[in-house]
Parts: C-alpha cells; structure tokens; sequence
C-alpha cells in the first residue's frame, strides 16, 4: 500500500505535469522511422541478428556477472580493441549504457576541489556525471552553448583562485543529441592541451556516422588519437547496445578500478557483443549507409532552409509545448513517426520536432515527409 500521503503527493505532481501538457507517455512505433538513432538502419539487419545469435551459442545469453568478476568473455576484448583501433586510442572500456559511463566516470576522475566545465547542451547523462562531481565536492561550471570564449574565461578564472593541484576536466556532446550541431573539437583540443583540462567527448551520434571511417566526429575534424577520452554508444547507428570509453591505458585503468557504473553493474552479454561488433564491421565495410544518412539529412535541412550540419538529426523549432504535440500527432497521422521534444529534454520554451535521417529511409518517403513538414508549418 502506498501511504496516503504519498499518494496526495504523487497525484499532485501527476496534475500539475499534465496541466501543463508535459506528460510522458510510451508510444509504440508506428509508420515510417524518422525519430530513432538507428542511422545506419543496422538495427535489424539480418546479421547482427545471426551474429548475436552466435555469440549466444558460443558464450551463453547472460554475462552472468559483473566484469571483474567472472562476466568477462573473450568477446569483451575483442570488442575493446575493435573500438580502441577505430577510435585511435591505445585502450577502450565497455560500460553497459551510455548513461551508466557518463553518469559514473566524471565523479570518478573530479573530486574535491577539481572542477567539471560542461556545455549548456550536453545530454543529460553528462548534467547527472557533473551532480555527482559536485558531490563529490568538484566545481561544475557550465558554459555556454559552443561557447568557447567563455569556457576559457571560466578556466582561467577558476585556475587563478583554485589550489595547485586541483584538475579540471572538460565534457561536451561532439554532435548534440537535440539539435544535431556539432563542437568544434580542434579547438576543444587546442584551448585543453594549453590549459592542463583533460577533455572528453561524447560521440554517441557521432560514431558510425561521421568521418572517412565511420569513426565520428574526432576523426572528421582532423583529431582522432588526440582526445584523451573519447565516449560513445553501441546502441544507436552500431545498431546493438552498450557504449565505450576509448583512452589510454592509464585512463582505463583509473576507470576500471574506480568508475563505479563500470564496477557494480552486470557485464554486457554476449549475444549484444557478437552484435556490436557485427554493426561496426558492417558500418566502417558500407561507407554508402553513412553517406545516405547525412544526404537525407542536408537535403531536409536544404528544404526547411537550415544551415547543414555534420549530423543526421534534423530539428524543427515549434517553441510551445502543446503546438509541438499538436503537430507531431498530424504528422504520425500521415504515416511519419515523429515525435515532440519538451522541456525538460530540451530548454523552456523551445519545444520541437527532433527527425532523424536512416540509410533504410527512400528518397520518395523524404520527399513526401518534406511536403508534409511544409505544410503543417505553413510555408
Ligand atoms: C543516447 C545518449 C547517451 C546515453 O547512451 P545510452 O547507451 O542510450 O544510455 C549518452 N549521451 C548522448 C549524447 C546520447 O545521445
């Protein structure tokens, strides 16, 4: 029984979040995808399925434990080197989700007196890794959207007041999960490098997708092997689940004996690790997947009359909450699987349509969502 207080109080915030139109609600899929992360449209290929299959025959369903204890199985490894190559790092670390490595490995490396800066658009599983820093008693500052002149102001300002030993650490989105820009890495890099800030990056739409490999967008920028910690998930254009942090040897060490998301969780499967590395071989072997991806993407951003940008997500700003749910249910009416970003997901008062673009969607499909988004937006 739920005490009756409780109750009141769980019913209260019921109210005021539908009063202000901003419930959440689970919709099953419906009509043509144009709102996941599976980009390369490897989600359900045939062979990651028989790969997953296999890896299950050859190593069981279940990891059956965390991995420092028995829940390492060869495949672990092989997955670690696949991506630590990819990446150009000398090491990488499996975490189960991308949340769980962004939420456990900022408090593992910033404690007290060190600080965490953070891009005002970072996704929210780097906002909860920089609360756990601040618990841990690190400074968090967060500065503005691709706002480098003010991340260099809030170092240098916190450098001059701060004890000789504290750290800093630096985390941004490479592409940002809402509005599908992208950080300007090189000079992420550069501004690091000179200021001692160790910085890590978020590939999660980036990997697969972007650079001459499919590496992301360290690689399409001109500084892959340069970013000490590169994160990334295997559940969106890999088209499996899971993610990874690509270091060096010592940072993965760090990591793994103090990243508690990576110590006190059960280890990937196997059938999810034959799968992973199934959709990275298939991604970095199909260049062609990448390249429809981010065509369709340009050529909806060309259409809405939006400057490029090197990602395949494609928001459309509405602004009001309720407008933004009215015109993605018209638009799941003609078939689009479109679905409506609210606060808290994105900032108050810019609720929007976030559409992706896949390797599996037709021209004739763009097109026709192209016609439609035109005209429910009345131009
Ligand atoms: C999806 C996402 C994550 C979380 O990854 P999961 O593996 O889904 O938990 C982290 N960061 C960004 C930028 C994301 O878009």
């Amino acid at each position: 029984m739920i005490p009756p207080s409780w109750l009141d109080r769980l019913q209260e915030q019921a109210a005021h979040r539908r009063a202000l139109g901003r419930e959440r609600t689970i919709h099953p899929a419906v009509g043509v995808d144009v709102c996941s992360n599976d980009y390369l449209g490897l989600r359900r290929d045939p062979r990651l399925a028989e790969a997953a299959a296999t890896a299950a025959r050859a190593h069981g369903a279940g990891a059956g434990a965390a991995r420092l204890l028995r829940g390492t199985c060869p495949l672990h490894d092989e997955l670690e080197v696949t991506l630590a190559r990819w990446k150009g790092t000398a090491a990488c670390l499996l975490f189960n989700t991308g949340y769980q490595a962004n939420a456990t490995l900022l408090p593992a490396l910033a404690g007290a007196g060190d600080a965490v800066f953070s891009d005002a658009l970072n996704h929210a599983s780097l906002v909860d890794g920089c609360r756990m820093a601040r618990a841990r008693g690190a400074h968090v500052g967060v500065f503005g959207h691709l706002d480098l002149a003010d991340l260099a102001s809030q170092l240098s300002g916190w450098r001059a007041a701060a004890p000789r030993t504290a750290l800093a650490l630096v985390a941004t989105d490479a592409v940002f999960s809402m509005d599908g820009d992208a950080a300007d890495l090189p000079a992420l890099v550069d501004l690091c490098e000179r200021q001692g800030a160790l910085l890590l990056i978020d590939e999660a739409h980036a990997t697969g997708l972007l650079g001459a490999d499919g590496a992301g967008l360290a690689q399409l920028q001109g500084v892959r092997g340069r970013v000490p910690l590169v994160m990334g998930t295997l559940g969106k254009a890999v088209g499996a689940f899971g993610a990874f942090v690509c270091c060096d040897t010592v940072l993965r060490d760090h990591l793994l004996n103090t990243a508690r998301g990576f110590i006190f969780s059960t280890a990937l499967p196997p059938p999810v690790l034959g799968a992973a590395l199934e959709g990275i071989r298939i991604a970095r072997a199909e260049p062609w997947r990448r390249e429809r991806a981010l065509a369709l993407a340009d050529r909806l951003r060309d259409a809405l009359g939006q400057p490029r940008q090197p990602s395949a997500i494609v928001p459309v700003p509405v602004g009001a909450d309720a407008a933004a749910v009215r015109l993605a249910e018209t638009l799941q009416l003609q078939g689009f699987d479109i679905r409506a970003v609210r606060p808290p997901t994105v900032p108050e008062g810019s609720a929007r349509l976030r559409i992706t673009t896949g390797a599996h969607l037709e021209d004739a499909q763009v097109e026709s969502l192209i016609e439609a988004l035109l005209k429910v937006l009345g131009s």
